[in-house]
């Protein structure tokens, strides 16, 4: 019986340690494959030699001093399997994070700066192939009140961007900003950043000029004639998110909250400014960590980028854009849902303790019909 009784318990530890490992790897591994599977990009009618690239926000990856180390490990994890998952599935030639990819990089010391970039490094890594574009958010460097030319050196130099460039990926304008120093003080920061844009405006005013070039754009950088993509953090000015609509939109009791010229969004004025300048075909933003499409003097399509961490929200997604000099078109991925991981784990806890329980009911009732068996062998 002492034999029995030691298979018995050695099947029941194979059994458990079995059904955990694949709840644990289904959780935490495979369901990323069928739900980014689900994604796929999309179509315009130019199909030859469109630029391919995906946008994400706000990762937020915890510093030194906010945040629990197994929430830390946690969120991490998750946006390293989705976005390592999402590369092999969808193969993006670009990849722009939208800001805010720290969360203490406004005040985080040398050695935590280090430590932040290294693991930076471990979730986002990317085939050579694939060109990553990093932009600069209110928690890389402060909000306005908080930059300093250190913190902000510090962002470019690492990230290789600088406040105000244009991105051009075959005819593709993208125009990339530090929307931080948008906040039209005249600050040293502001200002710079301000004449850097309004002299690019020039440059690509002087490259859409169908007529002959005029006196003043001679000598200038030209670049394709196509009205840029904006990208930056702070979305341009608007009340609220009222408008918003779609499953990722902010809850409804958030939604018709005002918001902040400078903080929530860009200044009216560096709204205006920015439209007026460049008129571009298109704007992605991050920093509300919802999703909204905005249109702009109802001509100019802005989209919010949700926040890509499970820490922000239970349904993190990215967007896929197809791009030409002509056209675009814009796509949605959802990430798998935390209540949906949750309630796996939840359900495969309770079958696995009811099925072990079964078993050992079962083997329970298999030795009592033994043992009353070898009790009537005996008395015969
Ligand atoms: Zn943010
Ligand atoms: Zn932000």
């Amino acid at each position: 019986m002492d034999g029995a009784r030691s298979i018995r318990k050695r099947i029941l530890i194979v059994w458990i340690v079995a059904a955990l490992s694949c709840v644990f790897m289904f959780c935490e591994y495979v369901v990323y494959f069928p739900v980014i599977l689900r994604c796929s990009w999309p179509q315009i009618t130019e199909e030859q030699d469109t630029v391919r690239a995906l946008f994400l926000s706000d990762p937020h990856l915890l510093g030194a001093i906010r945040g629990h180390w197994f929430d830390k490990l946690r969120r991490e994890w998750q946006m390293q399997r989705s976005f390592q998952t999402a590369l092999s599935l969808l193969r993006p030639e670009m990849v722009f994070i939208l800001g805010d990819v720290f969360d203490e990089g406004k005040w985080s010391s040398t050695k935590d700066w280090e430590d932040d970039l290294r693991r930076f490094k471990l979730i986002f890594h990317h085939p050579s192939d694939t060109e990553l574009v990093v932009l600069i958010g209110n928690h890389d460097i402060g909000f306005h009140h908080e930059m300093t030319s250190y913190k902000l050196e510090r962002f470019e130099n690492v990230f290789n961007v600088t406040s105000a460039q244009i991105l051009t990926k075959r005819g593709v304008n993208f125009l990339l900003v530090n929307s931080v120093a948008l906040h039209g003080d005249h600050c040293l920061i502001c200002q710079r950043v301000e004449d850097k844009l309004y002299s690019i405006a020039q440059q690509l005013n002087c490259s859409t000029q169908s007529d002959a070039p005029r006196q003043h754009c001679k000598d200038m950088q030209t670049y394709p004639s196509t009205a840029p993509i904006i990208l930056q953090h702070y979305p341009l000015f608007r009340i609220n998110d009222a408008e918003c609509t779609g499953e990722d939109a902010a809850p409804l009791n958030e939604r018709f909250q005002l918001f902040k010229e400078r903080y929530d969004v860009l200044s009216q004025d560096a709204s205006k400014k920015l439209l007026w300048w460049f008129q571009p075909r298109l704007i992605l933003s991050g920093h509300t960590h919802s999703g909204c499409e905005v249109s702009h003097e109802n001509r100019f399509l802005e989209v919010s980028v949700p926040s890509f961490s499970w820490r922000n929200r239970n349904n993190p997604s990215f967007i896929l854009g197809t791009f030409s000099p002509s056209d675009f078109a814009l796509s949605k991925c959802f990430l798998p849902e935390e209540s949906n991981i949750i309630a796996v784990y939840c359900s495969s806890m309770v079958m696995i303790v009811m099925i072990t329980l079964g078993y050992l009911r079962l083997f329970h009732g298999i030795l009592h019909a033994v043992n009353s068996l070898l009790g009537k062998k005996k008395f015969l």
